[in-house]
């Protein structure tokens, strides 16, 4: 998997502070996307296991509490990020069960595959479904389209 942002600390994406991961990869090439250098999976850079130890550590840092991790894109559902993600969500998980974990997705909830349910099996929020350039209202939180469910799963 490859990833072109991260922010340790980030108040925009997702409520309270949190760490900010935007993988690369995506295949849904929405009409007025607003992040079209993430769409090639090789763009970015590698998300080594380096990045993943200091998400893990960022996320248990107690001088700035983060209320959980956000990953978004590009698409962490993408069938190349698919490996990448799990490990990381279980590990979040494991090693800090308390942070809550959004996740944003170009996807459909009913068009996952058994693959990435096993990833949105795990997080707390997905955010489905395409960005729709008729459908954009700047007063939705957490979304950009009126189609976007945002899905509160556990
Ligand atoms: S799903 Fe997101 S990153 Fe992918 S094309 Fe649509 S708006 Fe852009």
């Amino acid at each position: 998997m490859n990833y072109h942002q991260y922010y340790s600390v980030d108040v925009v994406n997702g409520p309270g502070t949190r760490c900010t991961l935007f993988v690369s990869g995506c295949i849904h090439q929405c009409k007025g996307c607003y992040n079209k250098s993430t769409w090639r999976t090789d763009s970015g850079m590698p998300f080594t296991q380096e990045m993943e130890d200091k998400i893990i550590q960022d996320l248990q840092d107690t001088r700035i509490r983060r209320q959980g991790l956000s990953l978004s894109g590009g698409d962490p559902l993408h069938p190349v990020n698919l490996s990448a993600i799990l490990q990381l969500v279980k590990r979040v998980k494991a090693i800090c069960p308390s942070k809550d974990i959004w996740l944003w997705t170009g996807y459909q909830f009913a068009e996952l595959t058994a693959d990435q349910h096993k990833v949105v099996s795990l997080i707390n929020v997905l955010i489905d479904g395409k960005f729709v350039q008729e459908l954009y209202d700047p007063s939705l939180l957490w979304r950009g389209s009126s189609n976007q469910i945002i899905h509160k799963l556990r």
